[in-house]
């Protein structure tokens, strides 16, 4: 049986929250069911929205509240450079971006999103192919898109069952670099999931319609193995609000200088997650010798 890896991927531009809290329960419980290799990995592409100050809070809040992902990739992230942070692997991408050059078309796009129709089951805006041909340095704001296939995707999610996407029916050809010069979100994803061996994704159903169009760009990228998701519905907290990636309300800091215990944390974001009565696999593993509280 292949060896199932996941990631749990913070973004750093803000303090760990509850919602980040929720989503690692979900992690690591996926995980735990799949035998699954946790990495732990910095989503910290976008430069303009990230701080340093954040990826050392948000890690130590991790190991305070017990969640042990992979040695490699925990112990990679307390050096510069490291394998699992973004803002470090800047050639990786520049790599894939020349390999996805000579598979399909990219190129400059300056249109507005009020320019893009909305249309999709999601209501994504769906990206007409306007600019195709156009050179990938152009003057002004632009981005830099690349064509993709109009392939049907099928993925196994192991929580929906198979999901079926029309990619460039539904979202059009992705965006690769945005207006700043910077990888995009879901360009540095597929990238380095195929580095780091990732075939199962862990992540909240606002993000189901990325699945076809990274499995499409993986493909270009020269991906074979294929991966399976779990999407979550969104998550509550035990007070019944609901936990969004933007909620900055409740971070773990704060409520650690409030002199709550990590089982209290754990407790207050872990009510709201799916399945959450079988206590047994919700409680994230302990790293030897961590003292609890
Ligand atoms: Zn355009």
């Amino acid at each position: 049986m292949t060896l199932r890896v996941t990631r749990f991927a913070p973004s750093p531009t803000g303090e760990l929250h509850l919602g980040h809290v929720a989503h690692a329960i979900c992690v690591w419980r996926i995980a735990a069911e799949h035998n699954a290799k946790i990495v732990v990995r910095m989503e910290d592409h976008d430069r303009t929205r990230c701080k340093s100050e954040y990826e050392h809070s948000i890690l130590d809040d991790l190991d305070w509240l017990g969640f042990v992902p992979d040695a490699v990739s925990r112990a990679s992230l307390n050096s510069h450079p490291s394998a699992y942070r973004q803002s470090d692997n800047t050639e990786r991408y520049a790599a894939a971006f020349e390999k996805l050059k000579q598979v399909t078309d990219v190129y400059g796009c300056s249109c507005t999103r009020a320019m893009m129709p909305t249309s999709g089951p999601d209501g994504e805006r769906r990206y007409p192919g306007t600019c195709r041909g156009m050179p990938i340095d152009r003057e002004g704001r632009f981005v830099v898109r690349a064509r993709m296939p109009g392939d049907e995707t099928e993925v196994e999610d192991l929580l929906l069952g198979s999901l079926h996407q029309q990619p460039q029916h539904d979202q059009g050809d992705v965006a690769i670099r945005d207006v700043f010069g910077q990888w995009t979100y879901q360009f540095c994803v597929v990238v380095d999931d195929m580095h780091d061996g990732v075939n199962l994704i862990v992540r909240g159903e606002d993000l189901k319609p990325s699945t076809g169009r990274q499995w499409l760009l993986a493909k270009l990228l020269g991906r074979t193995a294929p991966f399976v998701t779990a999407h979550h519905p969104l998550l509550y907290a035990a007070d019944g609000k609901k936990l969004s990636k933007r909620d900055r309300s409740e971070t773990v800091r704060a409520m650690r200088e409030r002199g709550m215990s990590r089982e209290a944390v754990i407790a207050a974001a872990g009510v709201g997650v799916p399945g959450a009565g079988r206590q047994g696999s919700a409680a994230p593993r302990m790293s030897p010798g961590d003292p609890p509280g």
